[in-house]
């Protein structure tokens, strides 16, 4: 399985990511996840990348195409992966063919996750993101306050900076103006499925690998 998962910001990629890859031994390759532990641990990555992230602004496309580019290389021989997060311009997703051919391997599928954009504010509104393993969780739907503890290290849970109000409407406006582009790209390729966002997680993953077996045969 060599799949991306598009879709807005808070459109569920990373859950949906997490749930496909999870026992299976499939690599999950979040680039919004790169760049944040990047941001993190201060490295020269972290910091060519923090005003863009904290701006709600997409990375420029030649440090995002290196970075997934050492990333897949990583991988070794027929290694399955989840891409999430990446492509997210045309450019991104022209280069992202060129670094599979390079490395022997081909997308079986690109995912569009779809949800309407007052969906996804108000979800956006509600995760909260563990401090310190990264796993994500959402407050009761109608809440936006409230103390949440990691499930899976006990850890405190707290917003990410980038879903504050102004970042998330910055990168709505920002998703609008790439996303086409890149479902043009793949719908021509006849890779790209789209699929309901909306739902529980595991109502969406049925659906995600309905689609994946339709694809797949
Ligand atoms: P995400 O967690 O996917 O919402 O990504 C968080 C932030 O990381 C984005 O708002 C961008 O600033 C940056 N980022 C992640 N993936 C990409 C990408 N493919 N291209 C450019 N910027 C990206």
């Amino acid at each position: 399985m060599k799949v991306v998962l598009l879709g807005a910001p808070g459109s569920g990629k990373g859950t949906q990511a997490e749930l496909l890859c999870r026992g299976t031994g499939v690599a999950h390759i979040s680039t919004g996840d790169l760049f944040r532990d990047a941001i993190h641990r201060h490295t020269p990555l972290g910091k060519e990348a923090q005003a863009y992230v904290l701006a709600g602004e997409l990375v420029p496309d030649r440090v995002v195409i290196g970075l997934v580019r050492e990333t897949l290389r990583t991988l070794e021989g027929q290694k399955d992966f989840v891409l999430e997060g990446f492509p997210r311009t045309l450019g991104q997703a022209q280069a992202l063919s060129g670094l599979l051919a390079e490395l022997g391997f081909s997308l079986d599928r690109a995912i569009y996750l779809e949800l309407a954009d007052s969906e996804v504010v108000a979800r956006l509104g509600r995760r909260r993101v563990c401090s310190n393993c990264g796993a994500i969780a959402s407050l009761p739907p109608g809440t936006s306050r409230g103390r949440l503890s990691c499930e899976l290290c006990g850890n405190r849970m707290v917003a990410r900076k980038d879903d504050r109000p102004a970042a998330v409407r910055r990168r709505l406006q920002v998703y609008h103006q790439t996303v086409q582009a890149v479902l043009d790209y793949y719908r021509e390729s006849g890779l790209l499925s789209r699929v309901s966002g909306a739902g529980s997680p595991e109502e969406v993953a049925e659906r995600v690998r309905g689609a994946l077996l339709v694809a797949t045969g």
